[in-house]
């Protein structure tokens, strides 16, 4: 897959903070419930903490109750792509940012009206802009 943004890992590594780089780039997740943006509810914009791209809105967020930042729904056509996570004996759909490439998260098909999705994303991916 080709992206707009593309940089070698070392350039990220130093660009990312240590749990950014950890998800974004090596595809990894925050453990449940930790993250800075579970439970965060403010209006604005969650964009990509690697590229900037914005990802979710925050009239997309709601609670799941699983412990990671919940969304029914994209910003826009622009902010992620999706690919199948496979060889794993759970088949999952993984979330990315569409502009770099950045591993996100998971999205789920048990989500609320009206879109039925659940995007599963890391708080350590975002960044959050204030609705001014
Ligand atoms: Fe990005």
């Amino acid at each position: 897959m080709k992206f707009k943004i593309e940089k070698p890992p070392d350039e990220w590594k130093e660009q990312l903070s240590v749990d950014a780089y950890r998800v974004l780039i090596e595809g990894g997740t925050d453990r449940p419930f930790e993250g800075k943006y579970c439970l965060h509810y403010e209006p604005g914009t969650y964009v990509c903490a690697a590229c900037g791209n914005p990802l979710f809105g925050s009239y997309e967020k709601y609670d799941s109750g699983t412990g990671w930042p919940s969304f029914f729904e994209p910003h826009s056509d622009m902010s992620v792509g999706t690919r199948p996570d496979g060889g794993h004996w759970l088949p999952r759909t993984e979330v990315h940012c569409a502009r770099c490439g950045g591993h996100l998260g998971y999205v789920f098909d048990d989500g609320p009206p009206p879109t039925g999705m659940r995007y599963c994303i890391s708080s350590s991916a975002l960044d959050f802009r204030k609705e001014l």
